[in-house]
């Protein structure tokens, strides 16, 4: 697995740097198999009142150039510092869904300045349609939960 993961930020009492790069690898060979080849994650964790939005639990940000077929290989993580360690896993396996999307090229963000997301090929106006029925976010949100426990089961921890 070619992946380089630093964590840069104190994350909360309760759950580890060292954790935080497990439980990404953990996630990223299930969400990405055949996958081979390098990418760089930073996971920012970052206090409250930094640059996140109030409603914003985490967000993954495409970061370098992008290649001939609009991919990117390098991503930003941030998420807020006040969580739960199960919660900070929990919004870093979300995360993690969405560096898998944009990998594979299913998922790319508008070029700077205008609101639309292409998914699969499709151009989704961001504001027509709501969050949580972004297709992304469905799958976000659909395997965080999953994620989150297999983890969990593979360390031996009671669920
Ligand atoms: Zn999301």
């Amino acid at each position: 697995m070619q992946t380089n993961i630093y964590v840069t930020g104190k994350p909360s009492n309760s759950v580890s740097s060292e954790e935080l790069v497990d439980f990404s690898n953990f996630c990223l060979e299930l969400l990405l198999p055949k996958y081979k080849s390098k990418r760089v994650i930073d996971i920012e964790i970052v206090n409250t009142a930094q640059d996140l939005d109030k409603d914003t639990l985490a967000e993954c940000s495409p970061e370098g150039e992008e290649d001939s077929k609009g991919r990117v290989y390098e991503f930003l993580i941030q998420i807020r510092r006040e969580y739960s360690r199960r919660k900070t896993l929990s919004v870093l396996a979300h995360e993690l869904v969405h560096v898998k999307q944009h990998l594979l090229g299913e998922l790319k963000n508008s070029p700077d300045g205008i609101k639309y997301t292409v998914w699969q090929g499709k151009r989704y106006d961001d504001t027509k349609i709501n969050y949580y029925d972004y297709p992304w976010e469905i799958e976000a949100y659909g395997r965080e939960g999953g994620l989150l426990r297999r983890y969990l089961i593979s360390i031996n921890e009671k669920l």
